[in-house]
């Protein structure tokens, strides 16, 4: 996948793997040998959190990158991991939609930074819980929108909402903007919902749902207190085996995407 590839990683339903899957996604793929970037999109910054990023070490963050005069490579941060950086966000973000209200072209901000910066690269955008002005910058920059699904009752709800965004972006902002896939979270075999789930979103959504499965799994839910990814973590976990996994497919799922294309 030398191409170029955005990504926005967005529901706007908090707790459902977004984050997680950014930072494991983006460490997986870079082990795999791809140059990454994840552009923490949140407010919360969990996701520059998650891997290792300081609080002093974000003077130049995704803030500076929307409204700023600095470019992608100015504003990424190198992590403990090859090939794997990042665009840290801070609390700041939180007033972007005030702050940035008069700006002109406000949706096409990251777009402008991402468009000739990205070149050959993996750039993954970790969206924040909402459908808010920072979501429609990350699907108006993507070529793709990635969905994590939290595999439990009431998953599917909000979806149509999401998906009626991603149509009106196409319609207006970014006519190439494609469902990248949907990927089920958070699942436990043990309980039948998360089968039902599962069974449910495969017959709604046919093969958008990703065949790779991520199984709940505590030390996932541990790593970010490590600073860490769980790939790096706890190699050998569950969690961090499943998010291998799914590396592979979506490279495969971009390469075959692009084939057809
Ligand atoms: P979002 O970014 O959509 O709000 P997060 O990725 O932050 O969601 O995940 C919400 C919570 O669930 C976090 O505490 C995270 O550690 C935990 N979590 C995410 N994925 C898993 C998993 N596969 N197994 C266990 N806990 C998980
Ligand atoms: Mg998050």
């Amino acid at each position: 996948m030398s191409e170029t590839c955005i990504v926005a990683i967005a529901n706007q339903k908090g707790g459902v793997g977004k984050t997680t899957t950014a930072i494991n996604l983006g460490a997986a793929l870079a082990k795999l040998g791809h140059q990454t970037i994840l552009v923490d999109l949140d407010p919360q910054g969990n996701a520059s959190t998650g891997l290792g990023i300081d609080l002093e070490q974000r003077e130049l963050n995704v803030y500076d990158l929307l409204a700023g005069d600095e470019s992608l490579e100015e504003c990424a941060l190198g992590t403990d991991i090859d090939n794997l950086k990042v665009v840290p966000a801070t609390s700041d973000l939180a007033s972007a939609d005030v702050q940035l209200s008069q700006v002109q072209d406000r949706i096409r901000l990251l777009r402008r930074k991402l468009t000739d910066s990205s070149q050959g690269k993996i750039v993954l955008i970790d969206c924040p819980p909402a459908l808010g002005l920072l979501t429609l910058n990350a699907m108006v920059a993507a070529d793709s929108v990635l969905v994590p699904l939290q595999a439990e009752f009431y998953a599917l709800e909000g979806l149509s909402q999401l998906l009626s965004t991603v149509q009106h972006v196409r319609q207006t902002a970014n006519p190439d903007l494609r469902i990248n896939g949907v990927l089920l979270t958070m699942s436990d075999y043990r309980n039948n919902l998360s089968q039902q789930v599962e069974a449910d979103a495969r017959e709604t959504l046919g093969e958008l749902v990703y065949q790779t499965v991520i199984p709940r799994n505590v030390r996932v839910s541990e790593a970010p207190s490590h600073a860490q990814p769980v790939l790096v973590y706890d190699p050998a976990s569950k969690g961090s085996l499943s998010y291998i996994k799914f590396a592979e497919e979506f490279a495969t799922r971009a390469r075959i995407a692009r084939e057809v294309a």
